[in-house]
């Protein structure tokens, strides 16, 4: 299992592989400068620009920010040049070679040994709770009341200091620490300035844009109206609704953010493809850069793409021919493809667009233009696919595709050598829950297990709702032992709330069985034990997470 540790060794070795090899790449880059002034080569200019382009990602992998730094200004110095846009005049020469120089006088051992901070990646600290840094402060006078409203929202992964009086407040809202948001009961006794006066002063002492919300015991309009004009983000009349709360959190503290669009951009010119991606990077999208059409499905399966932005002439093979095999793939029907060329001829882009591209734009474009033209495109397309892709109820993957994502996974851990779980959910006599409360408490019962596996699972996790009360879990990269522990831990937290209900309130549990990879060879067989598990964690009396066993 991969640990910070391992992490650490790992890195620290790369380092001094690549100090020891530092003089050796830059002999190389020497050399091909040196013909560059003498022969005025092409070929020796390009080698050159690779192997400082090369050198200034390694730096920043590496965390040897000098070289980074250096290798990076001769880059910028000798693009013009590259693209052909300059020549080697005698001040780009001293100004190359001072670079140079400095570059080869560097001594790597300033460099102080680097820590690698434990990331969402490493196993074992990935499993943390995305919320777990929100911190709510509670002014609520009951002690009942209070305690029973943290207990619940904490099981959603926040974070609850609970007030009983202004003065508790007041003092602790000068520590350190700002809470992200405050919920204040509006009926505290014996408080002589209104709750609207102390929220304003709240927000002085603290910060501006603290978000406010008020629970009230009063559900009028005159209320409701002193709330909105004090201010308040939120008003919430007792007893409260914890999902409505919890709702109203994630939107507060802006939980539920969303990715940058990321954009695969397929162009065999090095230079023209680092002018793209350094645009769209700029205005805050990610990229992935294919130089190589023929890495096209590779990189497919690697990133989750918004947008592929498509040279049409390549060596190899021409656009259009890599758009009809993108469009192969019934999982990137719905990504637009947009050509990028210098082809003004209407025919040919008409030719095109029927073979499966969306759009052209044409070169050279302008950066501005090429953000705008990008950024409209991606977004529709991604609200489009997330339409197709998920679960109304839920919002989590839908069946198709959680199975299409099992498949990708066994896929990539075995070209990895990797490991990977499989895990099948089901939520314990839920017919009960129907039958008794009505669908609609069940519907917010399921709405419920899936905001905690979305709270609790890492970001790199994968979370369908299978059918039902059924949900499916894609978690990369962990082994039996690790995905039981995180699954358990969820189950007990789950069986913890309060599942509210006008029939009066219960508690839900549920079942879990997993399968990993490489014990199961493929996807059906994954599902297939992770069915069988289920069943069995249901025969041993439910409310349990079992692995497999062939
Ligand atoms: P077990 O512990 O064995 O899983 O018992 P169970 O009652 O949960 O299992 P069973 O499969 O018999 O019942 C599942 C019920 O889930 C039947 C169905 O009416 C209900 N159900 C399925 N989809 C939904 C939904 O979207 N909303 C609601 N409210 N109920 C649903
Ligand atoms: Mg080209
Ligand atoms: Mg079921
Ligand atoms: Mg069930």
């Amino acid at each position: 299992m991969a640990s910070p540790e391992g992490d650490k060794d790992k890195l620290n070795k790369l380092r001094s592989r690549f100090k020891e090899e530092l003089p050796a790449k830059i002999a190389d880059i020497e050399f091909c400068w040196i013909n560059v002034l003498k022969n005025n080569s092409k070929e020796s200019l390009h080698a050159m620009y690779r192997l400082v382009h090369d050198l200034s990602a390694s730096g920043v992998a590496l965390k040897y920010p000098q070289v980074s730094e250096l290798a990076r200004t001769i880059d910028v110095a000798l693009l013009p040049v590259v693209e052909g846009e300059e020549r080697i005049g005698d001040e780009l020469k001293d100004v190359l070679d001072d670079y140079l120089k400095a570059l080869s006088d560097l001594d790597l051992d300033d460099d102080p040994e680097v820590e690698v901070e434990s990331s969402d990646q490493l196993l074992g600290s990935g499993y943390k709770l995305r919320t777990e840094d929100f911190l709510v402060y509670l002014l609520e006078a009951d002690r009942e009341i209070s305690e029973d409203i943290a207990d619940q929202v904490s099981h959603f992964g926040y974070r609850v200091e609970i007030f009983h009086s202004f003065i508790d407040l007041f003092t602790s809202l000068s520590d350190d620490r700002a809470p992200d948001v405050l919920v204040m009961s509006v009926n505290i006794p014996g408080v002589e300035i209104t709750p609207a006066e102390a929220a304003d002063q709240i927000r002085k002492i603290s910060y501006n844009d603290l978000p406010v919300v008020f629970l009230s015991d009063n559900d009028d309009i005159e209320h409701r109206l002193m709330a909105a004009r004090s201010g308040a983000d939120a008003y919430f009349v007792k007893p409260i609704d914890v999902h409505e709360m919890i709702d109203q959190l994630d939107k507060l503290t802006g939980e539920e953010k969303v990715d940058p669009l990321h954009i695969v951009i397929v162009e065999d010119s090095a230079t023209q493809s680092l002018y793209y991606s350094s645009i769209l990077e700029r205005a805050g999208m990610e990229t992935s850069v294919i130089n190589d059409p023929l890495e096209i499905l590779t990189v497919m399966e690697e990133v989750s793409a918004d947008m592929i932005l498509m040279d049409m002439y390549m060596p190899k093979c021409s656009g259009m021919e890599l758009a009809k095999v993108i469009r192969q793939f019934p999982a990137y029907a719905s990504i637009p493809i947009v050509f990028l060329s210098a082809e003004t001829q209407i025919e040919r882009q008409l030719d095109a667009m029927s073979l499966g591209g969306d759009d052209f734009l044409t070169k050279p474009i302008n950066p501005p233009h090429l953000i705008r033209s990008v950024a409209i495109r991606a977004e529709r397309a991604r609200i489009l696919r997330t339409f197709m892709i998920t679960d109304n109820l839920t919002g989590l993957l839908n069946h198709t595709r959680i199975k299409e994502q099992l498949m990708h996974e066994v896929s990539r851990a075995g070209r990895k050598k990797g490991v990977m779980t499989f895990a099948m959910i089901d939520i314990d006599h839920f017919k009960n829950v129907n039958d008794t409360h009505g669908h609609h408490v069940g519907d917010r019962v399921i709405k419920s297990l899936a905001r905690v596996l979305q709270q609790r699972l890492r970001r790199s996790d994968y979370i369908g709702r299978y059918g039902g009360e059924e949900f499916a879990v894609v978690l990369p990269d962990a082994d039996a032992e690790l995905a039981t522990r995180v699954l358990d831990e969820i189950r007990k937290n789950f069986g913890g709330i309060r599942q509210h209900s006008p029939k009066g309130d219960f508690a839900v549990t549920f079942s879990g069985g997993i399968a990993t990879f490489p014990e199961c060879k493929d996807a059906t067989e994954l599902a297939l034990e992770a069915d069988k598990a289920l069943y069995v964690a249901k025969e041993r009396g439910r409310n349990c997470i079992v692995k497999f066993s062939k």
